[in-house]
């Protein structure tokens, strides 16, 4: 339950991906919340995957559900997304869920600058340029939420992670930064930072792992796993996610949500 009357509706970047997290996320917003949803990718909207994914949504939820194709590894790329979510809902969206991101596996000296570039704009300045864009309709309507999909990389570092830890230290400073400056407007900021999620990053890591260290398959996924010995699973953050843009969570801002199995204590 949210403090508004009308039918809600939540941007999910990077939620088409089956078994990926954004789509778990927008699936318990629309069980949860009954919100309306705009779906991201990179696809175009008019393959068959993509559309299969859009009607299946809608049929399973009965709510409506967009799609948008847009590359965010581009500032860009984002400022379309806001252009043309713009053209469906002029007044604006209520819930923005920055999902949309990537990594890169290697020591410092070995990731190329364009690499770099591209991550950082990804996870870091496309989630700016989405909050900037939508967030002064949500503060006009006293409600709102935006959140972040971080990482436990966002709270600690470790080796050949310069790039995504950057990037996800940096989502996670421009949350508390954004959470202090709405404090009080009905709008909160916050971070969902997980470890290790069953999805396809997580198997794309274990590969580049297994390739750059020369380790077997099974001892790296001794080492890319949670204390708590499971994988996260997309469902679980989604209920995290859901119950931010709960009524309990109104005086929950600028926090940073750790769901990573005792990894970062
Ligand atoms: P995934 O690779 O399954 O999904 C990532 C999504 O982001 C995809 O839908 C992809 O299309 C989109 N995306 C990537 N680059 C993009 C670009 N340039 N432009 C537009 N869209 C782009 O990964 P996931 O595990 O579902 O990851 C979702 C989020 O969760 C990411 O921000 C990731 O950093 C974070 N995360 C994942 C894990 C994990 O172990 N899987 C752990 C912690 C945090």
């Amino acid at each position: 339950m949210t403090s508004t009357n009308h039918a809600l509706t939540a941007l999910v970047t990077g939620s088409t991906r089956c078994n990926g997290i954004g789509l778990g996320i927008a699936k318990c917003l629309a069980k949860n919340h009954n919100m309306n949803i705009i779906l991201h990718g990179t696809r175009d909207g008019a393959t068959k995957e993509v559309e299969k994914c859009r009607g299946d949504f809608a049929k399973e939820y009965n709510v409506s559900v967009h799609y948008i194709q847009a590359d965010l590894s581009t500032s860009s790329g984002a400022q379309q997304l806001c252009e043309q979510i713009d053209v469906i809902y002029p007044d604006g969206i209520d819930v923005l869920v920055n999902n949309a991101g990537g990594g890169h596996h290697n020591l410092v000296e070995d990731v190329p600058l364009q690499v770099w570039e591209s991550v950082l704009t990804t996870n870091l300045t496309s989630p700016f340029v989405l909050i900037k864009h939508f967030i002064t309709a949500m503060k006009k309507r006293g409600w709102g939420r935006i959140i972040n999909i971080s990482s436990m990389f966002g709270v600690r570092a470790h080796a050949k992670s310069a790039v995504y830890t950057s990037s996800k230290h940096g989502l996670n400073g421009l949350t508390k930064a954004v959470g202090k400056e709405t404090a009080g407007t009905g709008v909160t900021c916050n971070a969902v930072c997980p470890g290790y999620v069953e999805t396809e990053l997580y198997f794309k890591t274990l590969e580049a792992v297994v390739e750059k260290d020369g380790v077997s398959k099974e001892e790296a996924k001794t080492f890319l796993m949670n204390p708590t010995k499971k994988l996260v699973t997309p469902e679980q953050i989604g209920e995290t996610v859901s119950f931010l843009c709960s009524r309990a969570a109104d005086n929950t801002t600028a926090a940073e949500f750790l769901i990573d199995g005792a990894h970062s204590a």
